[in-house]
């Protein structure tokens, strides 16, 4: 690899963009910045942009537009949801990683798949919602999507050379969060503070909720299905406590190939920025003598019933996927601002998937239709 690749890293200041900002560094020849987003972090986005020099940013909270643009007097400077969607719609990057949080990253997603982009695709809620959309506008425009999500990373190594035809199944691994062991009678008394102490993974605070309600193997499930044109049939969960196999691929014959590494998302995250290379760096190297051993179980269903909302979504089709993916998120977000119980999250996302308008092949402003009812019914129920 010897050009230059320009990249633009929309959700710049979260924690999966700031882990790429650090392989950027690693390799300046090879990586050049050209765009960068954050939504309120604008003291973050400005220390970034003085050091990478992008040719323009943007911050979502429009009020910080003036003290962006004051520090940043070389820049274009762009501010709002319409200057998110702007630098989504560029099309003079070779690759769009997208680590914003959310449903509010769809859209972007789908910008840059219409401007030739190449993504590297953080945000799994984009295809948890527009799977099927997303899929028929990467056949249209040409356009490749890599996965920074680790479960997916590994099964996408795993099938490097094989044929489609030989999968007998994928298994997307998982910690099985902190909750792994608590007896369900404690799950109406689990706090805000424990669930976001994640045993292995340091994460932004939405995802360290679905790794705790395990909603996120859930989602995982959904976003495998459409990134390896696989049935759910085909996609089993394995509960690994180590998080240090990121997922496998079973064939035909019985062979199983796995994917390991430590639980280290600037791994996966260099993959999809350097595939089909695996670059050199210095960080902390697996020793798996250290580790010892690596043990496995099946997912509790009961307790985490999540994971079987996410199953059933995903064999209902249609609107459900979107239904369940927002209002996952907007509950999430009340029970972080302690106006719900743990337990609630999973009864909310029933209540709306029961209560919405069902739309079996939903267009681009269906999806966007169901999101704002589905944000509103969870913030009112
Ligand atoms: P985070 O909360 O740390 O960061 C989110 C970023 O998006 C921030 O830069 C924030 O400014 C921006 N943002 C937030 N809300 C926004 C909005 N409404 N509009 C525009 N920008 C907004 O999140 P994260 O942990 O980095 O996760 C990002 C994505 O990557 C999620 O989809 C998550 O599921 C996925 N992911 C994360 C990890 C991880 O280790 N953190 C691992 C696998 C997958
Ligand atoms: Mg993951």
């Amino acid at each position: 690899m010897s050009v230059t690749k320009n990249i633009s890293v929309l959700g710049a200041t979260g924690s999966i963009g700031v882990n790429a900002l650090n392989v950027v560094r690693s390799y300046p020849d090879l990586y050049r910045i050209k765009y960068l987003t954050a939504h309120s972090q604008a003291d973050l986005l400005i220390e970034q942009a003085l050091e990478f020099s992008p040719k323009a940013v943007s911050i979502g909270d429009a009020n910080q537009y003036e003290k962006v643009k004051q520090a940043l007097p070389e820049v274009e400077v762009l501010s709002g949801r319409n200057g998110l969607l702007e630098l989504a719609g560029r099309d003079d990057v070779d690759t769009m990683l997208n680590a914003l949080v959310g449903s509010a990253g769809m859209e972007p997603t789908i910008k840059s798949i219409q401007a030739g982009v190449d993504i590297a695709l953080s945000n799994k809620e984009s295809l948890v919602m527009a799977g099927d959309y997303i899929n028929g506008l990467l056949k249209k425009y040409e356009v490749d999507l890599y996965p920074v999500d680790s479960e997916h990373s590994a099964i996408w190594q795993c099938l490097l050379g094989e044929s489609p035809e030989d999968i007998k199944r994928l298994v997307v691994t998982g910690s099985g969060g902190p909750f792994r062991t608590l007896p369900i009678e404690s799950f109406i008394n689990i706090t805000v503070d424990q669930a976001l102490n994640h045993p292995n993974w340091a994460m932004g605070r939405k995802i360290t909720i679905d790794s705790a309600t395990m909603m996120n193997k859930g989602l995982e499930v959904i976003e495998a299905r459409w990134l390896f044109h696989l049935p759910a049939e085909k996609i089993d969960i394995v509960i690994h406590p180590q998080s240090i196999i990121h997922s496998m691929v079973e064939f035909l014959d019985g062979s199983v190939k796995a994917q390991l590494g430590l639980p280290d998302m600037k791994i996966p995250i260099q993959y999809a920025l350097s595939y089909p290379r695996h670059l050199k760096q210095d960080w902390e190297q697996l020793d798996l003598a250290k580790i010892g051993s690596l043990t496995f179980e099946a997912p509790d269903l009961k307790k985490f019933k999540c994971i079987q909302l996410a199953f059933d979504a995903l064999e209902e089709g249609g609107s459900v996927p979107v239904v369940l993916n927002v209002a996952n998120e907007e509950a999430v977000y009340r029970f972080l601002n302690e106006e719900i119980s743990f337990n609630a999250i999973p009864e909310l996302i029933t209540k709306a998937i029961d209560a919405h308008e069902f739309v079996e092949h939903p267009e681009l402003n269906d999806i966007l239709a169901l999101e704002q009812w589905t944000q509103a019914f969870i913030k009112r129920s």
